[in-house]
């Protein structure tokens, strides 16, 4: 047992506090789902805080661009209103280096002990499963994107995972009919088998629109044809299930961004249906 080991996380207000006998209410702002608190590994985050103490500016990696040119949203707009919001993300990171050490967390999510048994249907590469290093580049930096996007209004972060039925037929019948859709009724009404949980990184929000963002970091020598292919996969996951869910992403469209801190170099894209063409499916 560490001093660490009996604590909880507000994915709100990001408050720590001592775990209640009861219940997963922030002591602070109020916000019922609380998380069990795991503690980011201080010498892996020492890592990647020099990283960017040390580093260069950040700059665009040019390649993915280059890949998914012919294959991009007939709405340039939307392409170009995301690509600012996200070059802006990594140029307040590149400017305000000296206070890295706030935007990155020191505390993490810790699905397992939160959950119980209820393990399987959280998104499975969430990096708490992984260890060491390369994990904690993927919290820290997701974690920074958080903070400096937080008061975007372009932008809305995702606290929990999102809650559906299985059935989307049955899903839409209940939207219409207004009927009570809020995580703890559909825990307390349907079997587990029933719901499907997902949850993107964020919400880019645009025009009424809100779009699934999927952060992905990599490490050195990690930006290559294979990884940005995946990258494109995985943002491709939630585009038509959020428009099931909440219905505002008619164009299902899936946003993506990628980094490497070590070669300080990123890359976003929007993607709507005309990318799954070079993804081989
Ligand atoms: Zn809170």
């Amino acid at each position: 047992m560490s001093q660490f080991d009996n604590l909880y996380l507000c994915p709100r207000c990001e408050h720590t506090d001592l775990l209640h006998a009861e219940g997963m209410i922030c002591d602070k702002c109020g916000f019922k789902h609380c998380f069990v608190a795991k503690h980011i590994s201080s010498s892996d985050r020492r890592y990647w805080v020099d990283i960017e103490l040390n580093g260069d500016a950040w700059r665009k990696e040019k390649r993915v661009a280059t890949m998914v040119k012919q294959h991009l949203p007939k709405d340039k707009n939307i392409t170009k209103s995301f690509e600012k919001l996200v070059s802006q993300m990594f140029a307040t990171l590149s400017t305000n280096k000296d206070q890295i050490d706030s935007y990155f967390p020191e505390f993490t999510r810790d699905y397992k002990r939160t959950t119980g048994k209820r393990n399987k249907g959280w998104k499975s590469s969430k990096p708490n499963l992984r260890q060491g290093r390369a994990a904690t580049r993927g919290l820290l930096f997701e974690g920074a994107f958080n903070r400096i996007l937080s008061e975007h209004d372009q932008f809305q972060p995702v606290f929990t995972p999102a809650i559906m039925l299985e059935d989307a037929t049955l899903w839409e019948e209940l939207k219409s009919n207004g009927e009570d859709l809020s995580e703890d009724h559909l825990e307390q009404a349907y079997d587990e088998t029933e719901l499907i949980y997902f949850e993107p990184d964020g919400w880019f929000l645009y025009e009424g629109q809100k779009i699934p963002i999927e952060f992905k970091t990599y490490g050195e020598g990690g930006l290559v044809r294979k990884n940005f292919l995946k990258g494109f996969s995985q943002s491709r996951r939630y585009a038509s299930l959020s428009d099931t869910y909440h219905g505002k992403n008619p164009n299902h469209y899936s946003a993506l961004i990628i980094c490497c801190p070590e070669e300080r170099k990123f890359a976003c894209v929007m993607l709507d249906e005309r990318i799954e063409k070079i993804l081989g499916s």
